[in-house]
């Protein structure tokens, strides 16, 4: 066991499981059942990203060009190891594969800086924290690049062996990730750019080798978002949901420098950061 893989979470506890909706966009995430620790990261991102070629810079919040090509698909469908044959029989099932792999494009192309400009960024007003940068330091050591999209692309990638079409409800969840099996688990694929966060939740997951804890009583958003006693909470922002708050204000971060007079954009990163501090209990 490398040094690298004391520093992450030490949460070896079993089959512990939760669920969480993200955004309250259906691209929940969070079933998770058992942790480990993840296996030593894999570039998959270098030859994926020369066959898919994204544009670039890849700024636009909705569906990018160039995500026609067949064989920028296969190459991204072999990284998430599809189970292709639990992705048919049914439109619902095949809306999905879409929608994933247009997802694993946006986090193929989407520009999310360097680390040194995450950690130069990293303040709390912005929900960009230092343990979140510390994290990719880590994964930066394996990889070696410093490019934010590679890291989280390749971290994904590696510790998804397996996806496949989840046809029951996952409680509260569009996604779930298993440790056991390294396998990830979607039910609810619909907006490739949100579900795009779900997938790095899920990584996170992988990655950190963290579940959730219980979210206290009385733990409340608003109507119809009843966290009382679900284990969806993370006690600090070191874990998955500050990972993903992380990637996401830097990903809407790329699109407000573009865009900057794109208001809704900026409310976006508001909400993201809400979000972020409803499920992380530490003040
Ligand atoms: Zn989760």
């Amino acid at each position: 066991m490398s040094s690298w893989r004391s520093a992450r979470g030490t949460n070896t506890s079993q089959a512990t499981s939760g669920a969480v909706v993200a955004l309250g966009l259906a691209s929940g995430i969070g079933l998770v059942t058992g942790c480990k620790a993840p296996p030593p990261l894999v570039d998959h991102w270098t030859a994926t990203h020369a066959i898919c070629q994204p544009p670039d810079p890849f700024v636009s919040p909705y569906r990018a060009e160039g995500f026609d090509e067949e064989a920028c698909h296969e190459a991204i469908a072999a990284d998430l190891g599809l189970d292709e044959a639990s992705f048919e029989g049914n439109a619902e099932a095949e809306a999905t594969r879409s929608n994933l792999l247009e997802a694993a494009y946006q986090l193929l192309g989407r520009p999310l800086g360097s680390v040194e400009e995450a950690r130069a960024y990293a303040d709390d007003a912005h929900w960009v924290r230092t343990s979140f940068v510390d994290e990719l330091d880590l994964m930066a050591e394996e990889l070696g690049t410093d490019d934010v999209r590679a890291l989280i692309y390749s971290t994904l990638a590696t510790v998804v062996a397996t996806t496949r079409y989840w046809s029951e409800p996952i409680d509260h969840a569009g996604a779930g990730y298993s440790f056991r099996r390294d396998e990830l688990a979607v039910t609810v694929c619909e907006a490739p750019p949100y579900c795009s966060f779900s997938l790095v939740h899920e990584a996170a997951h992988g990655w950190l080798g963290a579940s959730h804890v219980a979210c206290p009583e009385g733990h409340v958003l608003e109507e119809g978002w009843d966290y009382s006693g679900v284990v969806a909470c993370d006690e600090d922002w070191s874990t998955v949901w500050g990972l993903q708050a992380g990637v996401i204000v830097l990903a809407y971060q790329s699109v407000v420098e573009a865009e900057p007079e794109n208001q809704t954009t900026a409310r976006h990163i508001e909400y993201i950061g809400r979000i972020a501090e409803f499920f992380i209990l530490e003040d």
